[in-house]
């Protein structure tokens, strides 16, 4: 495991301009923030990367040295003396670089950064949301009461008891971070994992508070009123912004995030903002023309079966679907005809039916567009 060049790791070629250079760091900070990447390392290991190569990158002086010698021209080899950066060095390194970007969105960043404290981020949250079609359709308010971690109100989050204060944390001195020394092949080895007493606060509580254990967060639960917009779907996430488990000691609470379940309806299946609807009408009507109800989100519709209507005839209810969720289109309903033949007969229906089926049109003359029936009609019962 050696260090991958510094260039690389920023993406840009090595006639980068200081801009470009400034740019690349840019979004890789962003990209691998660990507020944007809880409790994920590799995204924490690629953040520091790229804060220590841009912090050679972008000082000229450290910058020829580099081009010239290399990860040794300064003293970014492996070894005891090996060239570090903590996470605090990191974010001190911020305040030029990325000025308000942020918009105070993420926690402890930017110049403002005035305590070594960590501040944490509480963990996401998931809940699922059923919902009918007819709530699809319109969009709808959902009230959930959900289960979650909220902020101890005899603290008030600090996790610190009647206004105690923090101490510096005797293990790490204040550093937040312990780093080993171990000998291996390749040489000495230095790592550095996040200090055990304080959890990598580089701070401890003098006085816990009793409610919480000194977390500042506490389980309870909160009503949380969810606006779902029209033409969601099943499978869909949305996601609100600090309505997650609040963050202990403190910290900024997590996002709620809501899984849209569709429900199945009695009538309709639904195809992306059209609706299906499978309509029975009688042998006769097919022949002799007649009008039929069919349900609408909203109610029923009246529509005109034309004389000679073959089965697998496909009617359409203009914008009688679904709003689409990033247009102002509508989708319809497609309506299936299906003729429904009787399967029980009194002897008069069959003396007539058998008088009748001598008769040349009730022979069936396929066009074109029933072959099509036909050919779906053998699709739907191979599968
Ligand atoms: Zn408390
Ligand atoms: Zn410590």
């Amino acid at each position: 495991m050696s260090k991958r060049d510094y260039y690389e790791v920023l993406s840009v070629s090595k006639n980068a301009s200081e801009s470009e250079i400034k740019k690349a760091y840019r979004q890789m900070a962003l990209k691998y923030h660990p507020d944007k990447n809880p409790g994920d390392e590799e995204a924490e290991e690629k953040f520091k990367e790229a804060a220590e190569a841009y912090e050679v990158l972008s000082d000229t002086d450290k910058k020829s040295k580099y081009d010239r010698f290399g990860h040794a021209g300064v003293g970014s080899g492996f070894g005891a003396n090996g060239f570090h950066m903590s996470m605090d060095d990191i974010f001190s390194q911020f305040g030029d670089i990325f000025g308000s970007a942020f918009g105070g969105g993420f926690s402890g960043f930017g110049g403002t950064r005035q305590s070594r404290r960590r501040v944490h981020r509480g963990s996401n949250l998931r809940v699922k949301v059923k919902l009918s079609l007819e709530e699809i359709a319109h969009g709808v308010e959902k009230k959930i009461k959900v289960n979650k971690y909220v902020k101890c109100n005899s603290c008030n989050g600090t996790g610190a008891k009647g206004g105690s204060s923090y101490s510096t944390c005797p293990t790490c001195n204040g550093a937040g971070q312990v780093t080993r020394i171990t000998n291996t092949f390749l040489g000495q080895m230095q790592t550095s994992s996040a200090c055990p007493t304080c959890g990598g606060e580089g701070q401890t509580i003098v006085n816990k508070c009793a409610a919480c254990a000194g977390n500042g967060i506490v389980k309870g639960e909160e009503i949380i009123s969810i606006n779902i917009p029209a033409g969601v779907e099943d499978g869909m996430q949305l996601s609100m912004s600090g309505k997650g488990n609040a963050g202990a000691r403190d910290g900024v609470p997590g996002d709620l995030i809501i899984s849209i379940q569709e429900q199945e309806h009695k009538y309709f299946e639904r195809d992306g903002i059209n609706l299906l609807y499978d309509a029975y009408i009688s042998f006769t009507d097919a022949a002799l023309g007649s009008t039929i109800d069919v349900p609408t989100i909203d109610g029923k519709a009246r529509i005109k079966i034309t004389p000679g209507t073959q089965a697998g005839k496909v009617l359409r209810l203009k914008s009688k679907g679904l709003p689409s969720l990033n247009s102002y289109s509508t989708g319809d309903i497609l309506i299936n005809i299906n003729v429904w033949t009787p399967k029980i007969l009194t002897r008069e229906e069959r003396e007539t039916l058998e008088r009748l089926s001598h008769s040349p049109n009730f022979e069936p003359s396929p066009t074109g567009k029933e072959k099509s029936f036909f050919s779906r009609m053998k699709e739907y019962f191979s599968n």
